[in-house]
């Protein structure tokens, strides 16, 4: 899951991340109010968005009066917000953080993830932060260290040394350094988190290291166990129909294809999409229904899918292991009649009692084409679009 720079930055401040103050303001009304009980002669107003790039976007603005302040934050709130990670219609902007600006002596990149192959955290560190990172990491990957812990010994001092040189980082810096490393790691393990990310973490023009910029990804399967970190969550940015699913345990990604997929299980449904690829067509999301495939199930499946307006075909593939391919299937066509089926759909079922399953389709009066093979089963689903 993904939150705002806002909340990340509370979960920064409170594990010790020295942080800039501010305030996060929903409306243009009380960033006046805002500005003055932070206090100082210059802010900036940063658009809150679940995206990066902002700041080439034109929604990061360093203000220098109250009034300048609202302006550019009644600006910012108006508009969609386009960057290189938004797509072409760009971020709708519900809210900024607005900030005590920092005087910058150098931009630095500072982040810890997991690699998965090495099956490891790592922090990634680098002097050449700031807006730039992505294609330092392209041309120059000399520039960027990767240095992976050993998750029973954590981080060792040797690897704070190393990772300060990297940094470029100078003798008044790193005592504030290795409790700013020592912190954020310990906040990655503590919230389970995926990915945290300092871009920039800036030496200011006073000679301390301050987080200018936060980014925490929390693992979804972890947030029963961080009740202050699901309590974030912003649904108003997440896609309306993932949202949807979610809601009903149905895991959901859009994808922007036009073949809608129904699949029982993660696995299958990771191959499901690779077939409808690999035979020339696109699949429009990912749609684990769960190892049960009810009725009630697979129409909110169903919903789900047609909700999405470029969806021309649906392939329905599932494995009755635990669950009977006969019961799928009356589930199935009982979900079909409550549904306004618009569009065909492709019905591969295997597994116990599957040679019925597809008798019983075949003789529906609801028009479904049954396939044999998962290959055949896309095949058809690519002819029909
Ligand atoms: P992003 O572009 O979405 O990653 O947004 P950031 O929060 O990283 O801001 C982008 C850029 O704005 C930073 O790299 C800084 O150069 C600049 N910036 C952000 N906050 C301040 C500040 O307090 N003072 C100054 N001078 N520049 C800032
Ligand atoms: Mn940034």
């Amino acid at each position: 899951m993904k939150i705002h720079e806002y909340q990340a930055k509370e979960l920064f401040r409170s594990c010790g991340i020295p942080v800039p103050g501010g305030t996060m303001c929903a409306s243009g009304d009380s960033v006046r109010d805002a500005v003055r009980a932070l206090g100082g002669d210059a802010w900036v107003i940063k658009a809150q968005v679940h995206a990066g790039g902002r700041g080439k976007g034109g929604g990061v603005r360093v203000v220098r009066s109250p009034e300048e302040a609202e302006t550019a934050a009644r600006e910012i709130l108006a508009h969609p917000l386009v960057t290189a990670q938004t797509g072409g219609e760009g971020r709708p902007v519900r809210c900024v953080l607005v900030e005590q600006a920092v005087s910058i002596r150098k931009e630095l990149y500072l982040s810890m993830l997991l690699d998965r192959s090495t099956r490891r955290p790592v922090i990634i560190a680098s002097a050449a932060g700031g807006m730039d990172i992505e294609e330092v990491a392209a041309r120059e990957p000399q520039r960027v260290l990767r240095e992976g812990l050993d998750p029973c010994a954590g981080l060792r001092a040797y690897q704070i040394r190393r990772i300060c040189e990297s940094l470029g980082l100078e003798k008044p810096q790193l005592k504030q350094a290795a409790s700013l490393l020592q912190a954020l790691v310990r906040l990655y393990l503590e919230k389970d988190a995926t990915l945290v990310e300092v871009n920039p973490l800036v030496v200011t023009e006073a000679g301390d290291l301050v987080a200018l910029d936060a980014k925490v990804q929390v693992d979804d399967n972890a947030l029963y166990r961080h009740r202050d970190v699901a309590a974030m969550r912003d649904e108003g940015e997440e896609h309306p129909l993932e949202v949807e699913a979610s809601r009903h345990d149905l895991n959901d990604i859009k994808l922007d294809g036009n073949i809608g997929c129904m699949v029982n299980g993660a696995g299958l449904a990771m191959a499901t999409m690779d077939l409808i690829q690999y035979v020339g067509g696109e699949r429009a999301n990912f749609l684990d229904v769960g190892g049960g495939a009810s009725a009630e199930s697979v129409e909110r499946a169903f919903r789900i899918i047609l909700g999405d307006p470029r969806v021309r075909a649906i392939l329905i593939n599932i494995f009755g292991g635990i669950v009977r391919c006969d019961r799928v299937a009356t589930g199935v066509m009982e979900a079909a009649k409550n549904v306004d089926l618009q569009v065909p759909v492709v019905i591969r079922l295997e597994g116990t009692n599957a040679e019925e399953a597809r008798e019983m389709l075949n003789r529906s009066t609801l028009r479904f084409a049954v396939a044999g093979t998962l290959r055949e089963a896309a095949e058809k689903a690519v002819a029909l679009v």
